[in-house]
């Protein structure tokens, strides 16, 4: 049977249930998603507080298996990349000289003299990004700390492997560079969330009532940033 576990963060996890003359309850994550072994008497809501106890675990791994499954990059010419949600064509044309990448439309040209050489192109265009990226971050923070009443705060892009942002007592905000990529919405979402914690420097209810006051779908901002956060570490 198929059921969905509602984790509190509002995230659904579809869930395969198979009920087995057993005494206690396995779990295991399978191609097909996650599957639980349950005893035959046990009931669905005593099932479902425990598989919550190990929400986390059950994200962790779902994630991993995801992300083995997600191909590489190919940086070769007509790939599909992205600005602030909008997709760009890679163009990769063929010159005497290497120059940097340049935006024209919806397309994003680079001339190389080795249109093979794929990691040159490929730190070219994350270089590109990255001076997208606080291009667009300074002009957003300003907007969003001036909604929240608090001065500009100094920022910094990061390469975090794990999070988007993050904001300490010196009031310095760091943004990975990798938002540019998204849509502009998750970009405010992600600001507002660090500018919130020049307020209160944790994940209370007080901090999200604070980011509530400057972006009242925070929620929904969340589940996003979730859904697509593989999409945007695929480069770099
Ligand atoms: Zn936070």
């Amino acid at each position: 049977m198929q059921y969905m576990l509602a984790l509190p963060n509002g995230e659904q996890i579809p869930y395969h249930l198979e009920r087995r003359a057993r005494r206690t309850i396995g779990m295991k994550i399978t191609a097909n998603g996650l599957v639980v072994h349950a005893p035959l008497r046990i009931r669905q809501s005593e099932l479902e507080t425990l598989l919550l106890s190990k929400a986390r675990w059950i994200s962790t791994k779902l994630q991993a298996r995801q992300s083995a499954s997600i191909p590489e990059f190919q940086w070769h010419d007509g790939a599909t990349l992205h600005l602030l949600g909008q997709p760009l064509t890679l163009r990769i044309i063929q010159a005497t000289r290497n120059s940097s990448p340049e935006l024209a439309g919806r397309e994003l040209r680079i001339a190389t003299t080795d249109p093979h050489d794929h990691g040159l192109i490929a730190h070219k265009v994350i270089q590109w990004f990255k001076k997208e990226a606080r291009l667009d971050f300074i002009r957003r923070l300003p907007i969003l700390a001036a909604r929240l009443g608090e001065p500009t705060p100094s920022l910094f892009l990061s390469n975090a492997r794990t999070r988007w942002g993050s904001c300490n007592s010196r009031r310095e905000v760091r943004l990975n560079w990798r938002l540019i990529q998204a849509d502009p919405s998750l970009v405010n979402y992600v600001i507002a969330h660090e500018l919130a914690h020049l307020r209160e420097m944790n994940h209370s209810a007080k901090f999200w009532a604070v980011v509530a006051s400057i972006y009242p779908e925070y929620r929904q901002a969340e589940r996003d940033l979730k859904a697509c956060s593989q999409q945007l570490y695929l480069i770099g």
